[in-house]
C-alpha cells in the first residue's frame, strides 16, 4: 500500500466527481461522507456498527480531544485510532472552529486564540503551531490547517481581515506540519459569500500548496441557497486533482447539490444528533418517531433499508423505545441514519460513475416530495 495519501478521479459527471482517497489506512470512496466522532467516539455507535453503515473514515474534534483526555493522553496510549478502536482513516479538524462556538473568554490575536475550557473553566492556547502538534499526537491521517471563522452576522471588511489572518495561518499550519508521508494536510478556504474574497483565499492556498482543500466558513446559518450560491463557483477555484471538502455539511438535500457542484468529502454531526432526538432520515424525507401515529405502525421505518433498525425493528418499537428513554432508540435511529447517509453516497458515487447523476437527483428530489407513507 502506498505510503503516500493519493488521490485518484475515476470518473465526472458534470462538475461532479468520483474516485478515491488512498491513505496506509484504507481507501476513502468518493464523494465520502465522514461522522463525527466528537469526543472519540461517534454516539451510540460501536465502531464496528460505523463501518458497516459504509463509512470509510471518521472526523474527531481537535478541541473536544485537547480538553479531555487530552492530545499527550491519547498518544501515551498509542494514538486515536488505537484509544477508540477505529483502524481505519481518521481526519481530524484544526479546533479553531469550536473554540469559536464552544469556548468562552476567547482572545484573539495575530499568535492565536486563548480560551477557557467549556469543560472545567481551564485557560488554554491554540495556534497553528499548536493544532499541527496536537493532531500529530492524536495520530490524525488528514491534518486540517487552523482557520478562524468569522461570527456570523459580519460586514465585508471584517470576512476579509479574518480570511488575510486565516491565510498567514494556513502558511504557519503548513510550516508546522513539515513532510509527513502518510498524512496529509488540507488547506481551509476562507471568504465568506464574496467571489473575490474566495478567489483571493484559493490563490493564496495554492501557492502554499496542500494535500486536499477545504471550503470553509459555510453551513454556519448563510441558508442553502447562499451556500449552494458559492459552492456555484469556488470549487473551481482549486486544483482539479486534490480532494475538495465541504465542512459541517449537512442534511441530504445540501450534500446532493454539493457533490453536484464538485465536492468531493463532507461530515455533519446530524445523522448521529437527530438519531438521539428521536429524527430518522429516510429516502422520504425526515421522520419524527415521536409523532403518535407511529405508535400501532408495524412496519419499518423504511421497508427498503437493509439496516438493522429496519429489518428487525417496527415504527411502534422505534415509538415506544423513544417515548420510555431507552437507550436502544438512540442506537438504532443513529444506526439507520448513517446507514441512509452512506447508501445515500454509494448511490451518489455509482450514479456519477454511471453518468447519470441528474437522473438520480431527479429520483432523490421527487420521492422526498411524496413525503413518508401513509398512516396506517
Ligand atoms: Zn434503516
Amino acid at each position: 500500500m502506498s505510503q503516500r495519501i493519493t488521490f485518484t478521479l475515476a470518473a465526472t459527471d458534470g462538475r461532479a466527481r468520483t474516485g478515491t482517497i488512498s491513505t496506509p489506512r484504507g481507501e476513502i470512496r468518493t464523494p465520502a461522507f465522514m461522522p463525527v466522532g466528537t469526543a472519540g467516539t461517534v454516539k451510540a455507535m460501536l465502531p464496528e456498527s460505523v463501518r458497516a453503515t459504509g463509512a470509510d473514515i471518521l472526523l474527531g474534534n481537535t478541541y473536544h480531544l485537547m480538553l479531555r483526555p487530552t492530545a499527550e493522553r491519547i498518544a501515551r496510549l498509542g494514538g486515536l485510532h488505537r484509544f477508540m478502536n477505529w483502524e481505519r482513516p481518521i481526519l481530524t479538524d484544526s479546533g479553531g472552529f469550536q473554540v469559536m462556538s464552544l469556548a468562552s473568554l476567547r482572545k484573539m490575536s495575530e499568535e492565536g486564540v486563548t480560551f477557557s475550557s467549556h469543560i472545567d473553566g481551564s485557560k488554554h492556547k491554540l495556534t497553528p503551531e499548536r493544532s499541527m502538534e496536537i493532531q500529530r499526537l492524536l495520530g490524525s491521517d488528514i491534518v486540517m490547517a487552523f482557520d478562524e471563522c468569522p461570527a456570523l452576522p459580519a460586514t465585508e471588511a471584517e470576512v476579509a481581515a479574518s480570511m488575510r489572518l486565516s491565510m498567514r495561518w494556513a502558511q504557519r499550519s503548513r510550516d508546522a506540519f513539515g513532510d509527513r508521508p502518510g498524512h496529509a494536510l488540507f488547506g481551509i478556504m476562507q471568504g465568506g459569500v464574496t467571489k473575490d474574497l474566495r478567489a483571493e483565499s484559493a490563490e493564496a492556498l495554492n501557492a502554499i500548496g496542500f494535500d486536499g482543500y477545504a471550503v470553509g466558513g459555510l453551513a454556519v446559518g448563510e441558508g442553502q441557497e447562499a451556500m449552494f450560491g458559492v459552492l456555484d463557483y469556488a470549487p473551481g477555484f482549486l486544483p482539479e486533482d486534490r480532494p475538495r471538502y465541504l465542512m459541517g455539511v449537512g442534511k441530504p438535500d445540501d450534500i446532493v447539490g454539493a457533490v453536484e457542484r464538485g465536492i468531493d468529502m463532507m461530515d455533519c454531526v446530524l445523522p448521529s444528533r437527530s438519531g438521539r432526538t428521536g429524527q430518522a432520515w429516510t429516502r422520504r424525507g425526515q421522520v419524527n418517531i415521536k409523532n403518535a401515529r407511529h405508535m400501532d405502525d408495524p412496519r419499518p421505518l423504511d421497508e427498503h433499508c437493509s439496516c438493522p433498525a429496519c429489518r428487525s425493528y417496527s415504527r411502534a418499537y422505534l415509538h415506544h423505545v423513544f417515548r420510555a428513554g431507552e437507550m436502544i432508540s438512540g442506537m438504532l435511529l443513529t444506526w439507520h441514519n448513517l446507514h441512509y447517509f452512506q447508501e445515500l453516497m454509494q448511490g451518489l458515487r455509482e450514479a456519477i460513475a454511471a453518468g447519470r447523476l441528474a437522473e438520480f437527483v431527479r429520483d432523490f428530489h421527487a420521492l422526498r416530495a411524496e413525503g413518508d407513507i401513509e398512516p396506517i
